[in-house]
């Protein structure tokens, strides 16, 4: 069918999410900091292990609200993987931090915790841990490393909300930790994040910077009389309508999870002895990480064969991106003094991998069209 295609990612209505959205416009309470929001707040923080969670426009405004909160300052040095979202280092880069990139590690794909060390020096100030695919970093080691030395730890938690590692909650390790509700992440508002506060003392500050530097969430709570400008800030808080949108799909997160690991293990099941026998590499969960679904990948051997192989998949509409463009190699890297083979593994991956459609409405025959076209790549 001319026009019909299976996409990478759809996003789809849960639960209340248009029922809340109504209430919210039919109560006239569409700026941020309403019900809803609460509610997200309580359920966030009840899912990490976290005191406080403080809903944010996007995961990367939580990102620079952590660089603030840390005093992040022109010259600090902050360690980060290259292969992750621009978001990751942006952030920091924002208020004058050099990022410090780490290659990865070969089998999760996550920051090799063992080259972390090496690059620490008198001006790092963070690390900042992406786990990909929702699988754990190796946070025994980069916890010890950080303490250590009195290092912050800000996780970016865009693909791990639900994920654990050794039975602890991702997200629940840093200083800090991030949430993105952007759509096509497993809970979804379209547009949307979260911090998460591990460490109590800085989430005065944290209500304050997220509103324009004021006070007035304590004005709002009765706790001073009127509210002021009292230190730096922005406007990070997201409109309850967003919220609203939001909370719905929080609420039946179990059910978005259940589904999005049912076509997962589907995926592996299905595809590992056509992977062995062309020598494709498929996602590797360490036993003593709990992962929640929200990515399938493939690692072809080859650069040339993952390019033939997104070229095969479109022939039958469909839609298998590849991703990250390294960011050490970037335009901007390049700016920063990178250059290329300062993280091999990285540039290896980042030719090789493919992403296979993955979404909790993802239907049982468009999965097995997407798996059918798979098989029948033979290299
Ligand atoms: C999606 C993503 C972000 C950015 O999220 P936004 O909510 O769009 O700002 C940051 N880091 C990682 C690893 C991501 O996947």
């Amino acid at each position: 069918m001319i026009g019909f295609k299976i996409p990478f990612n759809k996003a789809s209505l849960e639960g209340d999410e248009i029922a809340n959205v109504l209430k919210a416009f039919s109560d006239m309470h569409v700026a941020g900091d309403g019900g809803f929001t609460r509610q997200c707040h309580e359920l966030l923080q009840a899912a990490i292990g976290a005191p406080k969670a403080l809903l944010t426009t996007s995961c990367t405004h939580a990102l620079e609200m952590a660089a603030l909160l840390l005093d992040i300052q022109p010259g600090d040095e902050v360690i980060a993987p290259s292969f992750t979202f621009v978001s990751t280092v942006n952030a920091f880069v924002l208020r004058g931090a050099r990022p410090v990139f780490v290659d990865i590690r070969p089998d999760t794909l996550n920051l090799d915790e063992r080259q972390i060390e090496a690059k620490l020096t008198a001006k790092t100030r963070a690390i900042v841990p992406v786990h990909y695919a929702g699988v754990g970093c190796e946070m025994d080691l980069i916890c010890r490393l950080a303490s250590a030395r009195g290092i912050a730890i800000v996780e970016d938690n865009a693909h791990g909300l639900f994920g654990s590692y050794k039975g602890r909650k991702l997200g629940s390790f840093g200083q800090f930790s991030t949430l993105s509700f952007h759509e096509t992440k497993n809970i979804t508002c379209g547009e949307g994040g979260a911090l998460i506060i591990n460490d109590s003392k800085f989430v005065e500050r944290a209500e304050i910077i997220r509103e324009k530097g004021t006070n007035r969430s304590q004005f709002f709570r009765g706790q001073v009389d009127k509210y002021g400008w009292v230190d730096v800030g922005s406007s990070y808080l997201p409109s309850e309508v967003l919220a609203a949108f939001l909370v719905a799909q929080l609420e039946v997160s179990e059910s978005i999870q259940r589904r999005r690991h049912g076509a997962w293990s589907r995926y592996q099941t299905e595809l590992q002895s056509w992977a062995d026998g062309l020598g494709v590499g498929l996602p590797f969960v360490p036993a003593e990480a709990d992962h929640p679904a929200h990515m399938f990948y493939l690692l072809m051997p080859t650069l040339a064969q993952r390019q033939a192989f997104i070229a095969h998949m479109w022939e039958a509409r469909i839609v298998t991106p590849f991703h990250y463009v390294p960011l050490h190699t970037s335009l901007m890297g390049r700016k920063l003094g990178y250059v290329e083979g300062d993280c091999p593994i990285t540039e290896s991956v980042s030719d090789r991998l493919v992403r296979l459609p993955l979404y909790a409405s993802i239907s049982s025959e468009d999965q097995s069209k997407v798996i059918e076209q798979v098989l029948a790549f033979r290299g």
